[in-house]
């Protein structure tokens, strides 16, 4: 599932194809995800031009000329750039075709992603005006966490994984960030001192980092050729309940909190 890193390394690959391009055409191909496409894009889009392409937590905004199109990519979306003669297959939802003679494509198996077009300030729109701070800004730092975590009972992992409270986390990053603070992912949020708070805003912006510098866990077409992103090699606990701590050498856990996974280590997380 994309999370902040997976959909900033998209941001940064679709840049250099298409800001500054103008769109020829839009082909929606499904109009039924997480909400419906708007069919009237192709109308609303073509000769348009895209000045920038920026990111909102989880979400990928295309600024146009008269408005913006947002995007999140749900559990399993994906977005592509191809040459524009590239026929769409099953699960190819949708197609921007720029007159420079590529398209990008948005593919998503399991259709929660979201396309929804808006001609006011899209940090307005009702998807990202209460989304918390974004993680490697400055505006999230200890002091922040500190604050926002008193009184607070449930389960940090759950907590960061609250994106009116924090930007872009989920799952994976939940539980890799947790590893690297020493904090078990079911800790009441409350219980947080002032050094664990410093602790997990540090790991929070180191994993997004290095995930991001190393092309996430999806797919990465930087520098121009699509490959798969290798986080994956970085992952301390993420998906290796029962394999060895790579610190510590105990066997790390595997647990259900909250209907989905917590993976942790019992020796390094306390
Ligand atoms: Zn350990």
């Amino acid at each position: 599932m994309p999370e902040l890193p997976e959909v900033e390394v998209t941001r940064c690959g679709i840049v250099p194809y298409i800001e500054n391009n103008v769109i020829a055409r839009v082909a929606v191909h499904t109009v039924n995800l997480r909400w419906p496409i708007p069919t009237e894009l192709n109308v609303l889009l073509s000769n348009q031009t895209v000045s920038t392409v920026s990111r909102r937590g989880k979400y990928l905004v295309l600024h146009c000329s008269t408005g913006s199109i947002i995007i999140h990519l749900g559990m399993t979306g994906h977005l592509r750039v191809l040459p524009d003669s590239a026929k769409p297959s099953k699960h190819d939802h949708l197609d921007f075709f720029f007159n420079s003679g590529i398209l990008l494509r948005l593919n998503d198996t399991r259709r929660f992603g979201t396309v929804l077009w808006t001609e006011a300030d899209p940090q307005q729109h009702k998807l990202l005006t209460n989304i918390g701070p974004e993680p490697l800004s400055e505006l999230f730092n200890d002091a922040y966490l500190y604050q926002k975590s008193r009184g607070r009972k449930i389960a940090i992992k759950h907590f960061i994984e609250n994106s009116n409270i924090i930007a872009g986390i989920g799952n994976i990053y939940a539980n890799e960030a947790l590893f690297h603070a020493g904090i078990r992912p079911s800790t009441p949020t409350g219980k947080l001192t002032n050094s664990s708070c410093h602790k997990l805003v540090n790991a929070i912006k180191d994993v997004l980092i290095v995930s991001i510098n190393s092309g996430g866990t999806m797919f990465d077409f930087r520098n121009g050729s699509e490959k798969l992103g290798c986080f994956h090699q970085n992952m301390m606990v993420y998906n290796r309940g029962g394999k060895p701590c790579q610190f510590c050498g105990k066997i790390i856990k595997q647990k259900i909190l909250g209907k989905r996974s917590i993976y942790y280590c019992q020796t390094c997380q306390r």
